[in-house]
């Protein structure tokens, strides 16, 4: 699965909700190390499944009793290999009801979850799909690239694209006068140059070809520096910015051999890694930078709530332990953090919303919004660790009554 991949199936996620039954999101760790490890999520899911229908009112039983059904077959299988086999993570939302089926599997594994709720709980998928950015990785010599393409965690496509080892002649040519074997010398040496710098050019058009099909792709490079230089002048200026780091050559397999394969992806997670934490910090300043000055962002849950109402959202940036309770207008479908009794926009009849982080991901997602799903950080910290950068042309007078409330 591609990361615009899931960005739909989160985008048709966030739209769905269940009036009468509840949808249920299973998130499954389906690493199987030993026997032991598919034995306990098979119990795990039995247990959770249990309890769940345990606690659901009178009415809510039967409905929920026919999804849970088929999430343990398909539990079953997966533990039985018959499916996801060779995945490390299961995400899986069901609701019989309004025939919600929809089982995605990831390279990546996904703590064990079982979640009830009037719509799909989409915060760790969101927050797998920030980890998932793609990239793409360049081990380069004077000869050329081997380069890996890695989606979501995994290598999707592995390119080689280098000469063959130049041969430098002109030392055996005892018959020739020293000018005669200088000029044969130096000619050779400008053909060999050409063929290597064809080579690089070759490579470096292979990459910029991977990176238009993912633009969103970081980079990063493996190599001698002098290799690296020659390489990088044949970047144009959008992939060149997106270099994250750069490593000397990995041990073994710098001529596209696969023996440094596993050191450079491990080197490459750290590096994607290490540029995700700055990124966020410094979206977290910007964002807060903004707020301050009056324009394009707000800071704390009443008046990121407020800028939901309004469609005017474009970046939602959460912590991921953020926890709050609200309401949610069953007549207009605005959403509050107030303790108030009824909707502030319509006067209509509100419902509980018991977890708003899930509540205000799922808005962003279904105005395709972006989610940034950030570690604990002080400055937003203060802000009830939560902000959102606002739509550009939106006005922030957030006092003013919504236009267009949100209605579902
Ligand atoms: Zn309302």
């Amino acid at each position: 699965m591609t990361s615009q991949e899931l960005r739909t199936h989160l985008a048709e996620l966030s739209r769905v909700r269940s009036e009468k039954d509840p949808v249920v999101s299973l998130y499954l760790d389906i690493r199987w190390s030993d026997e032991q490890q598919r034995e306990r999520v098979r119990v795990y899911t039995q247990e959770r499944m249990r309890a769940a229908l345990a606690g659901r009112p009178r009415g809510e039983e039967e409905g929920l009793a026919r999804t849970l059904d088929l999430v343990r077959d398909h539990v079953g299988e997966v533990c039985d290999r018959t499916a996801g086999e060779g995945q490390r993570g299961l995400a899986l939302f069901a609701c019989s009801a309004i025939g919600l089926w929809k089982p995605l599997y990831f390279q990546a594994p996904l703590a064990n979850q079982l979640l009830l709720d009037r719509v799909p709980r989409l915060l760790p998928l969101s927050q797998l799909a920030a980890e998932l950015e793609p990239a793409l990785l360049a081990v380069v010599s004077v000869r050329g690239a081997h380069l890996y393409q890695v989606a979501m965690g995994e290598v999707t496509n592995e390119v080689t694209v280098a000469g063959p080892m130049p041969r430098r002649v002109g030392d055996d040519t005892f018959s020739a006068g020293a000018q005669e074997q200088f000029e044969r010398a130096e000619k050779n040496a400008r053909h060999v140059d050409q063929l290597l710098a064809r080579f690089r050019r070759l490579a470096a058009d292979e990459l910029v070809h991977l990176f238009e099909a993912a633009p969103r792709s970081r980079v990063v490079l493996f190599g001698p520096r002098q290799a690296l230089s020659s390489f990088e002048r044949e970047l144009p200026e959008r992939v060149k910015e997106r270099i994250v780091a750069r490593y000397p050559a990995p041990a073994e397999g710098n001529d596209g051999r696969r023996e440094g394969r596993d050191e450079v992806l491990a080197r490459a997670q750290e590096a994607l890694a290490a540029q995700r934490a700055r990124d966020e910090l410094a979206r977290i300043d910007g964002t807060v930078g903004q707020a301050l000055r009056g324009s394009l962002s707000v800071l704390g849950l009443e008046d990121v709530v407020l800028a939901l109402n309004e469609r005017r959202v474009s970046r939602l940036l959460l912590e991921s332990d953020f926890d709050a309770d609200g309401w949610r207008c069953r007549q207009c479908g605005a959403l509050g953090s107030d303790h108030a009794r009824s909707c502030s926009y319509c006067e209509g009849p509100l419902e509980l919303v018991p977890s708003m982080g899930e509540e205000l991901v799922r808005r962003v997602l279904a105005e395709d919004g972006e989610v940034q799903v950030v570690s604990r950080s002080n400055k937003l910290h203060s802000y009830q660790g939560v902000a959102a950068q606002l739509r550009q042309g939106a006005g922030t007078g957030l006092s003013g009554t919504p236009s267009q409330p949100w209605a579902t």
